[in-house]
């Protein structure tokens, strides 16, 4: 364990680094604040690369355990002040406790792979859906919308997303801060849109399967269609909706009704909506 007060630290530079988007996407390194979610991190089977606390903290028990498990695996655990942390969290009132972990993604064949597997795990029962849901976001844009629908996602125990195309970066500080620790809990995968035309050919081949996709331009409202698993909820982009190529994909393409003046909601507010179709099937 190293004590460290000197804001120029090389570990110290390197974890607030993270917030520079290039450097970011260079080093695979995902930034996670606070002692709860490190430790649910920690607790799926992340690995701390770096640890950094608020030194006289090692003695309570969150934060003993946290140390133990990065020193466990060889991840570096630094000691350090509040000044330290506000330099890495950006924040004027940081958390007590930040880490970073090497970013997980999954490919297109782990997605039908974790499909079309036959012995399903047994879930408590309050853990329904038993059968677990996906979203496809066409060029995602904006890392609040990321971030939320990952929160989302998680709390109706979804599998994953899959980001289709240049997206915003899924691991980015922005986008974690508002998973609050969801990323940490859902699987990520990215292709372009080609690959995921060519997945969709193989996913229509999975029994009873269905990709729900949802446009303004649709006429079947949202709430007729069939929600069951295996599912994917395709969602486009903020500013230029779904992409042409992605609409023939789908199994229903569906709108959901607006009254008032605004000509679209939200995408984290349509995709929630649509998520808990699927909850409440
Ligand atoms: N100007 C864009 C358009 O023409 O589609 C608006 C995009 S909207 C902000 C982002 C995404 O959220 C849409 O592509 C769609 O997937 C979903 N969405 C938002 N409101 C919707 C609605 N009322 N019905 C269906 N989908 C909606």
């Amino acid at each position: 364990m190293y004590r460290i007060t000197s804001l120029t630290n090389p570990h110290i530079k390197a974890m607030r680094a993270l917030h520079d988007r290039r450097h970011r996407r260079r080093s695979r390194l995902v930034l996670a604040e606070g002692v709860r979610i490190i430790t649910e991190a920690v607790a799926l089977g992340w690995r701390a690369e770096r640890l950094a606390f608020l030194a006289g903290r090692e003695n309570d028990p969150p934060v003993a355990n946290l140390i133990t498990a990065t020193q466990k695996h060889g991840g570096v655990v630094l000691a350090v002040n509040e000044a330290v942390l506000a330099k890495i969290t950006r924040k004027t009132n940081p958390q007590s406790a930040v880490a970073c972990f090497g970013e997980q993604w999954q490919s297109l064949d782990d997605v039908l792979a974790l499909n079309l597997a036959k012995t399903k795990p047994k879930l408590p029962k309050q853990d329904k859906p038993q059968n677990k849901v996906w979203v496809a976001l066409d060029r995602i844009r904006d890392p609040g919308n990321l971030g939320t629908i990952m929160r989302t996602l998680d709390a109706v125990a979804g599998a994953g997303i899959i980001l289709i195309g240049a997206t915003t970066d899924a691991y980015s500080v922005e986008a974690v801060r508002a998973s609050m620790g969801a990323c940490f809990n859902i699987k990520l995968v990215a292709c372009d849109e080609a690959e995921f035309i060519a997945f969709c050919q193989q996913w229509h081949k999975i029994k009873q399967s269905r990709i729900i996709a949802t446009a303004l331009t649709a006429t079947k409202e949202y709430r007729t269609a069939e929600y069951t698993a295996p599912l994917i909820v395709l969602m486009g982009n903020e500013q230029s909706g779904l992409a042409p190529n992605l609409a023939p994909c789908a199994t229903d393409l569906v709108r959901i009704p607006m009254a008032g003046r605004s000509d679209s909601l939200n995408l984290a507010v349509a995709t929630a909506l649509m998520l808990y179709q699927h909850y409440h099937y």
